[in-house]
């Protein structure tokens, strides 16, 4: 039988039609107001991944009229001063948005991210970590959503891909994905279905998924047989691979990735076996796909909290 290739999900057109969509608000919002939309990053230490995610994060803002101030501390920083600098932008005029930068370094001590998230004002939670906006979307109510899970439903309605009446597996139950994603995809009607490092015949209950969420952390984890021919396959997972021996698991002999990681010495892998194209409908690329979905998100939110708290 001849091998079909899934349809490709291109985050970066996504992610380009979303930031359009807030180009023209972000203007509305300067003329009115005498000033652009405000984000205040907060970048702790001097994480690599981090430092790239925050250039982009600036980067993206800044194409798009929104004002980026970032903030870093030394990764030697107290939590009490970060907790200070939260509190300075949450009475700033001109932050409408506050976003701490994951992780934390480990110095500062378990539950120091959750410290953090309950201290940023609500209002200009732009990440929708604070219990306050969780607690609204698991009632349906949601202002500010968390920016991976809800890129992801922009992606898949964009797609036109039907949420509503489909069975969706989320894998993954993580605060920042795993468990927005699954009451998102609940609230547009699918039957959803949350997987965990726990749970039996993994790979069976993901294969009912029309709709099969991957956010482990776990380099090409779920594989074909995770897979129902046709279904919508979404690759959360943002994987560093070094190793060359795991490289050759993913890629067939040839292949340009495995150019690239001899040229680079690693290279960024998702969640989801390259393998599954041949058997999902429709598969996000890593990278390509959901990232750049996550920082066109973070814009809207940032908007959407400036007109929230300038209506
Ligand atoms: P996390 O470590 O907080 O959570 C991972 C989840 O996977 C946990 O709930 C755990 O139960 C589950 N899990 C782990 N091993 C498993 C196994 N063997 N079988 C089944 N489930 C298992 O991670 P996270 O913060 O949710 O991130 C997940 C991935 O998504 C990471 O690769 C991260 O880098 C990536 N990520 C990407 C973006 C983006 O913008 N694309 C944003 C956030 C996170």
């Amino acid at each position: 039988m001849a091998q079909t290739t899934a349809r490709l999900l291109d985050g970066q057109s996504v992610a380009a039609a979303i930031r359009e969509s807030v180009l023209p608000e972000v203007h509305a919002f300067s003329a009115r107001t005498g000033r652009p939309p405000g984000l205040g990053i907060v970048l702790v230490g001097d994480d690599p991944a981090s430092e790239i995610y925050v250039r982009n994060k600036v980067r993206a803002g800044t194409e798009s009229g929104l004002r980026v101030d970032l903030n870093r501390l030394p990764a030697s920083a107290s939590l009490d001063e970060l907790l200070a600098l939260v509190a300075r932008l949450n009475a700033s005029p001109v932050h409408d948005g506050i976003l701490v930068q994951a992780p934390l370094p480990s110095a500062m001590g378990r539950g120091a991210s959750q410290r953090v998230f309950d201290t940023i004002d609500p209002i200009k939670d732009v990440d929708g970590f604070h219990p306050v906006n969780v607690g609204k979307l698991v009632q349906g109510r949601a202002h500010l959503v968390a920016c991976t899970p809800s890129g992801v439903i922009e992606m898949l309605q964009r797609s036109d891909i039907p949420i509503a009446g489909s069975r969706a597996v989320v894998i993954g139950r993580s605060e920042i994905v795993g468990k927005p994603m699954a009451m998102l995809l609940l609230q547009r009607d699918a039957t959803v279905t949350i997987c965990h490092s726990k749970t039996p015949d993994l790979a069976k209950t993901a294969a009912a998924a029309d709709i099969l969420v991957a956010a482990i952390g776990r380099a090409g984890f779920v594989t074909a047989e995770f897979v129902k021919p046709g279904a919508t396959v979404i690759d959360v997972g943002i994987n560093r691979v070094t190793d060359r021996a795991v490289a050759d698991r993913l890629f067939p002999p040839g292949a340009a990735r495995l150019a690239d990681f001899d040229r680079r010495g690693s290279i960024v892998v998702g969640d989801v076996h390259p393998g599954v194209s041949d058997v999902a409908g429709a598969l996000t690329p890593v990278p390509g796909g959901v990232g750049p979905l996550t920082i066109a998100m973070l814009l809207k939110n940032t908007v959407t909290a400036a007109q929230a708290a300038h209506p």
